[in-house]
């Protein structure tokens, strides 16, 4: 029996103004080091197959798996709002899966070798990072949070140079697709108009397909990505997910979360969070996220235009008009998701004032965002340091009137609370912890055991409750670095 693949590579069938077709650059000695079986069943793969020798090989790029038609794609991009050129420098894409459901997926490996768009770099990925990605992407799937998924990584027997030499490694990521607002903004920048008309319609076709062709198919395509980043940026918030990056090439035009370079999840909370070393400004601090998702919808509305109206003044007046709802959708799916971390079924004016509170006392108090309200949910709010706090029990007295003004019971509202308010996350601490056993002593059981929780971020047990502990006090405050 074989692996399973079953490309039909669509996005190859478009000109090859939207990518470079490319070779292989194999590495000396992969090995599996991590591995998602369940997520090579969804594809229809083979969890055995894909492991065996020839698995190793196609997941380390040394050799394309039958159907594949490897490539890297092009895109441009605004990196902290300086507009470039991109591409894939450090990824190939296999092409398309299709699964036994008839979905289609992204096969693409990263940390693959150099491209056309490599530029300086040297094509590769460390595999902290890579088994970083891992670990996020899937907490992230877990916590019901659109984004890309983590199929292997492979460690490749050989070194990359970073400030000192690491191992290197390849990630395979699976995707809905990997076309970005960076890749509208290279089309809009370098294509031709029928360049721009074959990727909207493309794109329509992939990802909105209930969108009927029409005069207003371009309008509505730009309506739905402002609506999928509106939802994705709430529930990011929701859950205290800083993503550290958010250039206009890491947003894609599916909605799923990309790019897990310098990403954290904020454990006490503040808007001004900032984990990325190189985020010195704060442009893509936790309170931002929610602007910085307009700014770069902004930049995709843009790359529209030519095909919103013959009239330039009047597509600009039509995207503005799109573009200007995104804030209110925004808001619309934060203020829901809030009332459910509260236990709230129905709605009151005074909703978002109560969440907001609760917000501020927490930044007052140093609180942790993710045991806030886990302690609010199990009724543990002795372990809080908001606990015994005058205000917070002003604010305790409001919250329960208001949960006892609506027809559900407390035990109904507290199973929202549990459905709504992750028991854990990954933090930090337990992240680097975790790596660092792979990365220093080949040790993967702590990934591992990390892993098996976040697969259950809404369970209540005992197993979780050793991952809600939070560090120690340090002196050095988290840092992460993305380009590694
Ligand atoms: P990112 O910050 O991960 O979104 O990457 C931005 C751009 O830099 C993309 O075009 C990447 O392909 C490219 N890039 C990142 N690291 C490397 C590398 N080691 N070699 C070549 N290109 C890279
Ligand atoms: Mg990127
Ligand atoms: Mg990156």
């Amino acid at each position: 029996m074989g692996i399973g693949w079953n490309f039909d590579n669509s996005y190859a069938r478009l000109s090859d103004t939207f990518y470079a077709s490319v070779g292989l650059n194999p590495v000396r000695n992969p090995k599996i080091v991590m591995f998602n079986g369940k997520l090579a069943e969804e594809l229809g793969l083979n969890p055995q197959e894909l492991q065996s020798e020839e698995g190793v090989q196609i997941l380390a790029g040394n050799k394309a798996p039958e159907g594949s038609f490897p490539m890297a794609q092009a895109y441009a991009g605004h990196q902290f709002g300086h507009f470039t050129m991109l591409g894939d420098g450090r990824a190939i894409l296999y092409g398309e899966q299709m699964t036994p459901k008839k979905e289609r997926f992204d096969i693409q490996l990263k940390g693959s070798g150099r491209t056309p768009f490599s530029r300086g770099g040297d094509g590769r990925a460390a595999l902290g990072p890579m088994l970083r990605e891992f670990i996020i992407s899937e907490a992230m799937h877990g916590l019901g949070i659109p984004t890309t998924r983590s199929l292997a990584v492979v460690s490749t027997g050989e070194e990359v140079m970073r400030e000192t030499p690491l191992p290197g490694a390849i990630l395979t990521r699976v995707a809905s697709s990997h076309i970005r607002v960076g890749t509208f903004q290279y089309t809009a920048g370098w294509g031709s108009y029928e360049d721009l008309q074959t990727l909207a319609s493309y794109t329509l076709v992939r990802h909105f397909s209930h969108i009927p062709p029409s005069d207003h198919q371009h309008l509505r395509l730009l309506q739905e990505v402002v609506h999928k980043q509106a939802e994705l940026i709430a529930k990011w918030q929701l859950v205290g997910f800083i993503h550290g990056v958010m250039n206009t090439d890491n947003m894609a035009i599916s909605g799923e979360t990309i790019d897990y370079g310098p990403c954290a999840f904020m454990d006490t909370y503040h808007p001004d969070t900032v984990f990325s070393s190189i985020d010195t400004h704060g442009r893509y601090a936790y309170g931002n996220q929610p602007k910085i998702g307009l700014w770069n919808l902004a930049r995709f509305a843009e790359s529209l235009i030519p095909l919103l109206d013959e009239d330039e003044e009047k597509a600009i007046e039509l995207a503005q008009g799109e573009i200007s709802h995104y804030m209110g959708i925004f808001e619309d799916h934060w203020l829901s998701g809030m009332r459910e971390k509260l236990g709230l079924f129905n709605e009151e004016d005074e909703d978002q004032e109560l969440a907001e509170e609760l917000l501020e006392l927490m930044k007052n108090n140093r609180a942790d965002y993710t045991n806030t309200f886990r302690s609010l949910t199990i009724n543990k709010l002795e372990e809080s340091p908001l606990y015994g706090k005058g205000e917070f029990n002003q604010w305790l007295e409001k919250w329960q009137a208001r949960r006892e003004r609506q027809s559900q019971s407390v035990e109904e509202s507290t199973d929202l609370m549990k459905k709504s308010n992750p028991s854990v996350i990954p933090r930090n601490h337990r992240v680097e912890e975790a790596l660092k056993a792979a990365e220093k002593h080949g040790d993967y059981s702590l990934v591992e055991n990390l892993l098996k929780v976040l697969q259950n971020p809404y369970e209540y047990s005992s197993e979780q409750e050793e991952y809600c502990k939070l560090p120690g006090p340090s002196n050095v405050p988290y840092r992460t670095f993305c380009g590694t």
